[in-house]
């Protein structure tokens, strides 16, 4: 018999779970379990998402996600800027040209 550490109930030697509160004792299936399970909101399909969604808003994300490296996300965060800033210059770029546009009906 030995206890089980999680509800200090006595267990059998061989258990892999705890028949008192069901967890798993095996500690190599439990990290290999955690390590697989990553959080909806680091997955990269949602990051792109929310990138694409709200721009550089979607940053912290980049930044609080534990499996990116620095390289990544200093690369990341810079192109993700850069990108944002030309699609903001276009916007009023073409803002502009619809003034014109609306200015030369105007005169007509
Ligand atoms: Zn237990």
């Amino acid at each position: 018999m030995k206890k089980c550490p999680f509800c200090a109930e006595e267990i059998q030697e061989e258990a892999i779970k705890c028949k008192h509160c069901s967890e798993f004792l095996d500690e190599a299936d439990r990290s290999s379990l955690s390590r697989k399970k990553i959080q909806w909101y680091f997955r990269t399909s949602f990051i792109v998402l929310a990138v694409c969604c709200v721009g550089p808003l979607a940053l912290p994300l980049i930044w609080w996600r534990p499996q990116t490296t620095t390289a990544w996300k200093i690369g990341l965060t810079i192109v993700i800027l850069v990108l944002s800033w030309l699609l903001f210059q276009a916007t009023l770029k073409s803002l502009d040209t619809l003034k014109e546009y609306y200015r030369l009906i105007e005169t007509l």
